[in-house]
This record gives C-alpha cells, structure tokens and sequence, in this order.
C-alpha cells in the first residue's frame, strides 16, 4: 500500500513569501485542486490532503467536497510557516488552530500533520512533542533526504513509532538513482524520467516497505504565474509543470494508493512498527 498526498496550498504560498502580500497574488488553487481531485475520483482513489489552515477558511467548499467524496483531511499549519522558524508556543498555537478550523468543517478528527518544506528537522524536535499533546497521531514532516532548506539524513524511511513522543511518523520515501537519494514525489516527480519513480516505488514493495508519495495543486496548473524569485526556488517550482498530469496518470495506473490514516493502520496490522526514542532523529 502507498500514500498519495496532497499538500493543498495555492502557487503563492508554496514558496516563501510574505503572508501579507498574500492579497496582492492571483488567486489559483481551485484549478490545480480539481485536476487532481478529478483523477483520483476517475480511479477511486482516496487521498490525505494537507491543508492549510488558511485555505480551509477561505475554501470551504472544497474541504466539504473532500470530505463529502471520502478524503481523508489533515493538517499542513495555518499559513505555511517554516516551523523551526517558529517558537515552540507559536507553533503550537499554529497547529491547533489549523486542526479545529478544518475539524470544524468536516465534524471528523483530524490525525495527520504535514509541516510545510518538511520543516521538523534536527533543531526542532520539540514539535512532535507538541504534536501529540495537541491531538495528531502521525506526522509526515519529515525527510530522510537533506537538502539546503529540509532533511533528516539518518531518519529511518519507513513508517515508526517514537515512544517518547508518543507518536507515528510516516517520512518521505527516497529511492536511489545516479548514486544519490531522491523523493517519490513533487518536483523530482516532474525533474526526473517517470520510469525513475516508478522503480523506486517498485523496489520499496519488493522490499515490504510502503510509499508516501507527495504532490501539490500548483504543480497542476502549467500556466500560474512566474514572479521574481530565487533561482533554486525557481527551478524546482516551475520546471515541467507540464508533466505532471501525465506521470500522475502513469502513477495511478500502476499502484495502488489510500490515505496515509489507512496506510499507517494497515501498516501497523500487518508488520512489527519499529520503535525509537526521539534521539534517532537528533544530530
Ligand atoms: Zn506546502
């Protein structure tokens, strides 16, 4: 079993700018959001969707059509904060805002944490502390790949439990190709040949380990606007956008996906979950 999730957020808010000139940017979610929800639908194929809190109260209909349609709703905080750039109260406050206001909507509890840009890392353990005491059972926060803005390099990259924060944390799946570590999903779902990341996922189920795949609306809608910003952010953000519907369609044909709730419990029913302290993830 794999986990297809979303990250719903619009073009603007995935990459960093500043919360306040948020008005001033062409709003654009619901194209990508229906390109995607109407794929999964086609195949009957229920997703996790990390949702920011701010989308939540500014759409709430498509929360509702999520919900309505069997989606499984889960948090991405409100207004896409870094949360190691956040402090611990802070955070907090982020957290449980977003999870009542989508609770709200769909009269369900929400479980599942999604940080925006993976952002738990080694300096900000504290918030899968803070997870568990405001409510969520799992979080998909972070990635055993490291790059200049995420990553946990030594992150086990399989489904486990902290015992000490009283947590389950499902990581991003790598998969290895030109002798370096990449992600089944967002943009090296576009960056790289399709076959990559279908032999990544491949050789996870050959080795019994599930695959949380990601990717983003935005990623959707070819045409949302190009602004001015750095080159890295650039690339990764706009190159192929074009390839997206196609290699999704190519992904859904070839495996099966559920949300990450389902994932996790059908997990835990039919393996032994690994667990660890905190301290696998420090350092
Ligand atoms: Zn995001």
């Amino acid at each position: 079993m794999n986990a297809f999730t979303i990250d719903f957020e619009d073009w603007y808010q995935g990459v960093e700018l500043p919360y306040s000139d948020w008005p001033k940017y062409e709003k654009r979610v619901e194209i990508g959001f229906y390109k995607i929800f109407e794929m999964l639908n086609q195949k009957n194929i229920k997703a996790t969707w990390f949702t920011l809190g701010w989308v939540a109260q500014n759409y709430p209909h498509l929360i509702k059509e999520l919900h309505n349609a069997g989606h499984e709703l889960a948090s991405h905080g409100y207004k896409h904060d870094l949360a190691y750039k956040l402090t611990p109260e802070m955070f907090k406050e982020d957290v449980s805002k977003t999870k009542k206001i989508i609770e709200d909507l769909t009269g369900q509890p929400l479980v599942a944490y999604r940080a925006p840009f993976f952002s738990i890392t080694s300096n900000n353990l504290w918030a899968l502390e803070i997870l568990s005491e405001t409510g969520y059972q799992i979080d998909c926060s972070v990635s055993p790949i490291k790059t200049w803005r995420y990553g946990i390099s030594k992150c086990p990259d399989k489904i486990f439990e902290l015992t000490d924060a009283k947590i389950t944390l499902f990581p991003i799946s790598p998969f290895y190709a030109f002798t370096k570590r990449w992600a089944i999903g967002g943009a090296y779902f576009r960056l790289l040949p399709y076959g990559l990341t279908k032999r990544g996922i491949e050789k996870r189920i050959s080795q019994k380990q599930y695959t949380m795949f990601y990717i983003h609306p935005w990623e959707y809608d070819e045409h949302h606007p190009i602004i001015n910003i750095d080159r890295k952010t650039k690339f990764t953000h706009y190159t192929n956008l074009s390839k997206t519907v196609h290699n999704t369609r190519q992904l859904l044909n070839d495996f099966t996906f559920d949300t990450v709730s389902n994932v996790v419990a059908n997990y835990k029913q039919n393996h032994v979950v690994e667990q660890f302290t905190i301290k696998v993830l420090q350092g």
